[in-house]
């Protein structure tokens, strides 16, 4: 029986909050506190009722001072950070101030650099170590269950896993010519940025959406999907041994793309501030303000997500192939829980990490990547909460680059 201080009120901290009530025998009491309250207290009425007693509060996350005096009064056993990416560095610094476990779904950003690096929550390391507290980095989908995949095929089924796609498939239609399945500007961001890979130690860079593959995946069809950097890349490479390469895919529909095209020429997804009468503003903010909210997108969304990774490798001395994946159904998704499958597969994960650690399964002091745990327990409770996954022992693998694409059009 434990306390969660939920700190955010959008789409995926609506899904965990969900999901944290479903599970009253580990949250025996939640609080949701954001920068906006009321949309906290609207989470707040749907919910309540139930045997987790919810309260909420409003929150400026970007305040260490705010955060300490928060915890203080609320007093709980984890802060779960399903706020934006801007706020990590703060929220973990009141997490060190009052001795309460962390975690969070998406690595640290400085607003005015696109990095997606884990180096500054790395740093962390000694200080929640010395203050006997844990934090669990990246507890979403990816990041998240795909380091649990990751972890959970070292484990059972390789002695060496040399290759690892991840591949990151949205069949789901909304309707809309141009909307984002999560915060626009975080997910703008993401896929404007320069794509890439970690082969034989070293990071290859490509352009935005240069290397485009065809996949086709179970219960949704062929679809395009584009190289991206994505941050768990960079923690794999790190945690998983003997490791030759790993790379990530993502599929995007043609009306996406040359939305997005238009927007970045005429300098809508520009993260540089401009003077816009008398005022500074940040095109992309402004960008994300006239766009649908994410959390819009639930009832008119169709179509399944498939999201996994297929690995290849060694065991007892022979080639080895295995891809485990989820499919999740957007519309299954808001019967459930009132969203999309987007923010259902980072919201259920969120709860069940912050489960893992408040149950003790998941309890060691220090920072941590999600792969770097037993991903047994948390693989058993993906199946109970929503988020089944399906094994599939002779996958179709990623085709490799082409020679020549590889040296004539990747910028080393
Ligand atoms: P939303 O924009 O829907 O929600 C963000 C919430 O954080 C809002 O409630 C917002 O408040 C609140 N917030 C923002 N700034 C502050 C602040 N300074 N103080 C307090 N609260 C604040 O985002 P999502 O729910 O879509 O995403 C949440 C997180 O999940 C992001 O970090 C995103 O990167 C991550 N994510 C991870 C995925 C994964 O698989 N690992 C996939 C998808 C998302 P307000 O209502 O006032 O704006």
């Amino acid at each position: 029986m434990a306390k969660a201080l939920i700190i955010g009120a959008g789409g995926v901290a609506s899904v965990a909050v969900h999901k944290c009530v479903q599970n009253s025998e580990v949250f025996e009491e939640i609080c949701i506190a954001s920068r906006t309250k009321s949309k906290c207290d609207e989470l707040k009425a749907k919910l309540d009722g139930g045997k987790t007693k919810i309260t909420t509060a409003q929150v400026d996350a970007n305040n260490v001072d705010e955060l300490v005096a928060l915890i203080n009064e609320v007093k709980p056993d984890i802060v779960m950070n399903l706020a934006l990416p801007y706020q990590d560095l703060t929220i973990m610094d009141a997490c060190l101030a009052t001795k309460t476990h962390y975690m969070d779904t998406a690595n640290y950003e400085p607003e005015d650099t696109a990095k997606f690096e884990y180096k500054w929550q790395w740093e962390y390391k000694e200080r929640f170590e010395q203050a006997g507290i844990t934090a669990l980095l990246g507890s979403g989908f990816d990041p998240g269950v795909t380091g649990v995949f990751s972890a959970y095929a070292l484990k059972h089924y390789f002695d060496e896993i040399e290759y690892i796609d991840i591949l990151d498939c949205n069949g789901g239609d909304h309707g809309y010519p141009f909307a984002t399945n999560f915060n626009p500007e975080i997910n703008i961001r993401e896929v404007s940025a320069n794509g890439r890979y970690w082969e034989k130690g070293e990071w290859i860079e490509t352009k935005p959406m240069e290397i485009k593959r065809e996949y086709n995946f179970a219960e949704v069809g062929e679809k395009d999907m584009y190289l991206l950097y994505h941050e768990e890349l960079e923690s794999l490479a790190k945690n998983i041994p003997g490791l030759k390469r790993i790379r990530f895919f993502m599929t995007f529909g043609q009306s996406y793309l040359t939305h997005l095209k238009a927007l970045e020429n005429v300098g809508m997804t520009s993260i540089e501030p401009i003077e816009f009468e008398g005022k500074q503003i940040i095109p992309l903010q402004f960008l994300k303000a006239v766009l649908p909210d994410p959390a819009s997108l639930g009832p008119r969304t169709v179509g399944k997500t498939n999201i996994g990774c297929i690995f290849k490798g060694k065991k007892d001395g022979q080639d080895k192939t295995y891809y485990v994946y989820n499919i999740c159904d957007h519309q299954e998704c808001y019967k459930e829980v009132g969203s999309q499958a987007i923010s259902y597969t980072t919201g259920v994960p969120a709860m069940i990490g912050a489960a893992m650690v408040l149950t003790g399964k998941w309890n060691k002091p220090g920072v941590f990547n999600i792969e770097e745990f037993d991903p047994d327990p948390f693989m058993e409770e993906l199946n109970k909460w929503g988020l089944p996954w399906v094994e599939d022992f002779n996958p179709v693998l990623v085709d490799e680059l082409p020679a020549e694409e590889k040296e004539s059009e990747l910028v080393r």
